[in-house]
């Protein structure tokens, strides 16, 4: 079997080849160390602008391949995908270079900062026939795909609440703090995309108008950014939700459900580094369920590659990281102008069932070099 990618040339088909680009918090906690437990796939190639990371992390992994940014085309020659683990405002740049090589795109959350960028995404994959799929690890783990089924199966009665909080503290001088909101900082893009995207996969619906409030305490961390953000969102049926995300604030994780029967509360919701929670209450029944961890970045890793490998479109594909980032435009908007903001409808898409649910052990937590976690890991 061959593959599409890569323009005029044959490669082995056993296993995709990775190259890690960015070697922050997320990439050494868990996108590297979850090459392990991938059979489909292998890690050759780093991309870091510090040498002292590449050498260290390229010595820990066995890798040949240690590239600069400078040299990110030749490690676009080595490899079949790249897994984007970079700040939010470079995504667009790397993942259009690398599928204009023939190269698959695996691109972390979000998918970029405008509508524009993740258009330019999008056709450049298409053009060039490679798969690029955002990394929504939550569209392949239990609890989520759980939730799903038991808002499709009817048991809560009508859905019509859904109502959640994605909180942490981030530390002055993260990325998340330093870049401006129109560079992809701010918590809406890093947090709220995660709220965004369960309200959508839970109702089965896009939103046609969303309504937003930003807050901020003084102080230099959040210059930049707003502190905190509550958004309303109204869906088709007259179902709404509401969420709000923060970075000033203690961890919390949490979405809420409610129907006209039952509520279900997820908490923790969009965890990656502990075991996801349900508790279920319909009429006068309660039952909790606790998930057991599994690793989420093994499992989309895989996901991707064999979608690689059968030539399939991914879901989630990057429709769906463009669905979000709409709708954080709209938020922001909304936040400055003190006004609803209306949506255009969207032609309907694939959306993540159970059939999606893949699990892969969970691993040890590795030690980081130069890089800070933001505090709850989670984001
Ligand atoms: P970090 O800030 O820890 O790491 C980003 C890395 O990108 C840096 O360490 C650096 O790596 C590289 N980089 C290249 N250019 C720049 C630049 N101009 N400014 C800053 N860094 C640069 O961020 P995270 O690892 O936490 O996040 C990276 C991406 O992953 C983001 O898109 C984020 O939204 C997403 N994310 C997803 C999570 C999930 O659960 N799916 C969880 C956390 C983050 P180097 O020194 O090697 O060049």
């Amino acid at each position: 079997m061959s593959r599409k990618g890569r323009k005029g040339k044959e490669k082995s088909t056993k296993k995709i080849r990775y190259a890690v680009v960015g070697l922050g918090h997320l990439a050494q906690v868990a996108v590297l160390p979850a090459f392990a437990n991938t059979p489909n796939s292998e890690l050759v190639a780093i991309v870091s602008g510090d040498p002292a990371k590449r050498r260290a992390l390229g010595r820990k992994y066995g890798l040949k391949h240690v590239y600069s940014y400078d040299e990110y085309d030749k490690a676009l020659a080595a490899v079949d995908a790249v897994y984007l683990v970079l700040p939010n405002h470079l995504h667009r740049d790397y993942a259009v270079r690398a599928a204009t090589a023939g190269v698959h795109v695996l691109c972390e959350k979000p998918m970029a900062v405008t509508e524009e960028d993740c258009k330019a995404m999008i056709e450049t994959a298409d053009s060039n026939h490679v798969q690029l799929m955002i990394a929504y690890r939550l569209h392949f783990e239990e609890a989520n795909l759980e939730a799903i089924e038991l808002a499709k199966s009817g048991k809560l009665g009508n859905v019509r609440i859904f109502d959640s909080v994605f909180s942490q503290q981030v530390m002055a001088g993260n990325v998340r703090v330093t870049e401006l909101v129109q560079n992809g900082g701010g918590p809406v893009y890093d947090m709220g995309v995660y709220c965004i995207n369960a309200a959508r996969y839970l109702f089965r619906a896009e939103p046609t108008s969303v309504l937003a409030f930003s807050a901020n305490h003084t102080g230099r961390r959040f210059e930049r950014v707003d502190e905190m953000t509550s958004v309303v969102m109204r869906f088709p049926g007259e179902r709404l939700a509401t969420f709000t995300c923060s970075f000033g604030a203690a961890h919390v994780s949490r979405y809420s459900l409610i129907g006209t029967k039952g509520l279900l509360t997820a908490e923790p919701a969009y965890d990656y580094s502990m075991a996801l929670k349900h508790r279920i209450t319909i009429g006068e029944r309660t039952k909790s369920k606790t998930f057991r961890k599994h690793d989420q970045f093994a499992t989309q890793i895989s996901y991707f590659s064999d979608c690689v490998l059968r030539d399939r479109e991914p879901e989630p594909s990057g429709w769906e990281g463009l669905a979000d980032v709409r709708i954080v435009r709209a938020i922001y908007e909304s936040a400055k102008t003190q006004r609803a903001v209306k949506l255009p409808s969207l032609p309907a898409r694939k959306r993540p069932t159970l059939r999606q649910a893949i699990q892969r052990p969970a691993h040890g937590k590795p030690r980081t070099l130069h890089a800070e976690s933001p505090s709850g890991e989670a984001a």
